[in-house]
């Protein structure tokens, strides 16, 4: 490591500098969250570009995520400039469509392949499932598909399976022949799932010695951050890419060439993807593997304050069969962790945004210095609804936001037609969704129909025996366009009812329901959520029709994007988290059956990795750090008791600053907590807010009160700086100013007894006095 600049490790400490100066083979960094492992991967980088060891084409690093990715990409340039130019810094499944797509040719298949993904791969697997007869009992698309991706990630393939397993099994026996065509028809297709990418990348290097080499000559540096995190086939692919080169492999070469030197930087704490075939024995696998590895410990953090620290040690301490770690900071204690015990989903999110708002109206922080997690992707609708309300900026990082997801549109899709019989573009989206048998062809020759007899697309459904189409299309467009016209008819019903039966009687929760794949779950519990609010939407406004239910959400779906020049605010899960850092989090729905999820906590090990997943979360935090949940949560489409974490239990209580405590932590010895509260007296809700510094706005039973409300369009209200004003929710307070322009004007408002706010006024439920 001579001649390192030495603006590439004055900023390091005394391990971190042996670990950017190291040369060797291999190199092994096991660390702590934010103890500078990404940041040590970063300088080893730029070091062996400033010192001209490497070139940046002989380079591979290998990160979680496309962002990390580009965030690493920024900070190397900032550090070296136009040599990092070439480099290739990518995900493991980016690396791979890279060498795939440049050695199709070699590889014998076409460059121009394409990428299947879940939904795609199910779609097949359902069809070969049908055309090999209906006998195969218990063979769903959905644990196929999953069966496939575990035996890809473990670097199987359909022989070397074989050979395995009795046959003699007929469920084995069956799903065999089906990963067969599959894999058939995968080719054909000229298609690879995402599995594939990984492994068909290692056998292809495998039995293509020669392209291999050249790979191996290529990259003389490997780097991987995130290593606790990598499967079978991934280490399998690192194996391939860091063996020695010898001559007979490659004949230009003037001698053998060593293997390429490799780092990876982990952390078995925060190891979160076991249920991808994920596996921490990588760690220790490494230090057989690569028997001359150099193995450095980073102990000091530099992320988050003292509080933050030992709050996260606390809980990963519960974690037995791990390596003890003692992180520490001199940054001093911080600030005390913020608790929020809120009466629902909706009032946590309120507290969310009143915090934020907090945050930085000193002009300390930005919004983009804040991050919101949750555990399932179905809690960001409430804060997302109040986030709008509050004109906060936000963005939701690795997902949609939630009046932007496929599902909450079709479900949406639904309700149109059914209110508007007319409107040709939603009954289009859900035409075939769920898939009934109604192609292009057949929405086309209904079309045509409806454009020759001046009639809309719905009549010319109705009249769908009037058109030549085969009978079981004419039966499927007959049964959708009743029950479309049986709900039309009553539009006085209740949205709510009308959306979950709408959902049940399509076959579209029903699709989502029977398959295993764990993002059908998450977009069930979306649609789920839907419903819940519908139905919350009706209890507010018994009269309300579903007319009244899509004018207002469409007001808020459609809320137009916020000046963000102060940045946004980012929303993301748990796992997304990984490996980033923001001046304050805030983790939301730290409740039993979310964290640790009700699924995960039934597997094995689950329980430990749902921890992880809490101890990433809280290791994000550089200063401030919010824990919240709410005593009743929206899921499934109604509202249950929730009950807190376990883990919560886990932090030493002089490190909370409880706003309001949970009223009762969960019972002892596996007791939950749950049916205590649903038992008991509706005040002992309250008592938290006795001690609250600000007095709260709202009574329990309102706790969806501010969600949707009447129709309403405030734009042209003229508000001034010193207006008195009155809010539904709130109560009265003075306009303190007003920024923004036409339907993005914001208005600050300080209430008499709700404190400061920040309102869209466009849709604010507020009057002028
Ligand atoms: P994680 O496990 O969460 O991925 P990490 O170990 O990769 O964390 P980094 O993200 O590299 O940690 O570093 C955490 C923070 O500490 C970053 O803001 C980084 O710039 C800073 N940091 C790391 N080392 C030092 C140092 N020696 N001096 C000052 N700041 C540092
Ligand atoms: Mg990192």
């Amino acid at each position: 490591g001579d001649g390192i600049p030495e603006h590439l490790l004055a900023g390091l400490n005394r391990p971190q500098r042996e670990a950017v100066e190291h040369r060797g083979p291999a190199l092994l960094i096991v660390a702590g969250a934010g103890s500078g492992k990404t940041r040590v991967l970063t300088h080893r980088v730029a070091g062996l570009l400033a010192t001209r060891e490497a070139w940046s084409s002989q380079i591979l690093a290998i990160t979680f995520t496309n962002k990390a990715a580009a965030e690493m990409r920024e900070r190397v340039e900032h550090l070296v400039g136009e040599e990092a130019r070439g480099m290739w810094i990518r995900t493991f499944h980016s690396a791979c469509v890279r060498i795939l797509r440049r050695e199709a040719e070699e590889f014998g298949f076409k460059e121009s392949f394409t990428i299947y993904d879940s939904g795609d791969v199910r779609a097949l697997i359902k069809r070969l499932i049908k055309q090999r007869g209906a006998d195969i009992q218990g063979l769903t698309p959905g644990s196929v598909s999953a069966r496939i991706s575990k035996l890809k990630n473990e670097l199987h393939d359909v022989d070397s399976w074989a050979r395995t397993v009795s046959l003699e099994n007929p469920l084995d026996a069956a799903f065999l022949e089906l990963w067969r065509d599959y894999d058939a028809e995968l080719r054909r297709a000229n298609a690879f799932d995402f599995d594939d990418l990984i492994s068909q990348t290692v056998f292809l290097l495998r039995a293509f010695p020669r392209v291999a080499a050249q790979y191996r000559k290529r990259f003389r540096h490997i780097l991987v951050d995130e290593y606790q995190d990598t499967n079978a086939a991934q280490y399998a692919l690192i194996r391939e890419l860091t063996k020695p080169v010898t001559r007979a492999e490659l004949p230009e070469l003037r001698g053998d060439l060593p293997g390429a030197s490799l780092t990876v930087v982990g952390d078995s704490d925060q190891s979160i993807y076991a249920f991808r075939g994920a596996d921490i024995r990588n760690i220790t696998d490494f230090e057989r593997d690569f028997h001359d590895a150099r193995v450095i410990m980073l102990e000091q953090n530099y992320r988050s304050t003292q509080n933050i620290l030992s709050a996260a040690n606390a809980v990963i301490g519960n974690n037995f069969d791990r390596r003890a770690k003692n992180l520490w900071t001199d940054s001093g204690d911080g600030a005390k962790i913020i608790g929020f015990t809120g009466y629902s989903g909706h009032d946590e999110a309120q507290f969310v945004a009143d915090e934020i708002v907090e945050l930085t109206s000193g002009g300390s922080m930005s919004y983009s210095d804040v991050a919101v997690f949750y555990r399932t992707n179905a809690q960001t609708r409430a804060l997302e609804e109040v986030l709008i309300r509050t004109a906060i900026p936000y963005k939701v990082i690795g997902g949609t936001k939630f009046y932007e997801r496929a599902e909450i549109k079709d479900a949406m899709a639904y309700l149109i037609t059914v209110a508007n019989p007319d409107d040709a573009l939603s009954l289009r989206r859900i035409m075939n969704v769920p898939k009934r048998g109604i192609g292009p062809a057949t929405e086309a020759a209904l079309q045509a129909h409806a454009d020759e007899h001046r009639i809309s697309l719905r009549d010319a459904m109705r009249r769908v025996d009037e058109i030549a189409l085969g009978p079981k299309v004419a039966a499927a467009i007959k049964d959708l366009a009743a029950l479309l016209d049986e709900f039309s008819a009553r539009p006085e019903a209740d949205p709510g009812e009308v959306l979950r039966e709408l959902m049940s009687r399509s076959g579209y929760t029903d699709q989502l329901r029977r398959s295993p794949d764990p993002q059908d779950a998450a977009r069930l519990e979306n649609v789920e959520e839907l419903v819940a609010v519908t139905r919350e939407f009706r209890r507010q406004n018994p009269a309300a029709t579903l007319l009244d239910f899509l004018t207002e959400t469409s007001l808020v779906a459609a809320a137009d994007e916020l000046d963000d020049s102060g940045g946004q605010v980012s929303l993301m899960t748990l796992h997304t988290a990984k490996g980033l850092e923001f001046d304050a989090v805030f983790i939301t729905g730290i409740e039993e059956e979310l964290l640790p999820h009700r699924m995960a906590a039934q597997e094995p090990g689950g329980e430990a990795e749902e921890r992880r997943l809490f101890y990433v979360g809280i290791t994000r935090a550089r200063q401030r750090l919010h824990l919240s949940l709410a005593m009743t949560r929206a899921q499934f489409g109604e509202v249950n008791p929730a009950a807190p974490s376990r883990y919560l239990e886990e932090i030493p209580a002089g490190l909370i600053d409880w706003r309001t405590p949970p009223s009762t932590m969960r019972a002892p010895s596996g007791q939950r907590a749950v049916g205590r509260w649903r038992d008991e007296p509706r005040e002992s809700f309250v008592t938290g807010y006795r001690d609250s510094p600000k007095p709260l706005p709202k009574a329990p039973k309102k706790e969806f009160a501010n969600m949707i409300t009447e129709v309403r369009d405030n734009s042209a209200m003229v508000l001034e700086p010193g207006d008195r004003i009155r809010h539904k929710d709130f109560g009265e307070g003075r306009v303190q100013a007003v920024t923004g322009l036409d339907k993005k004007r914001v208005a600050e408002v300080l209430f008499d007894g709700a404190g400061r706010k920040r309102l869209l006024i466009k849709i604010a439920p507020i009057e002028k006095l």
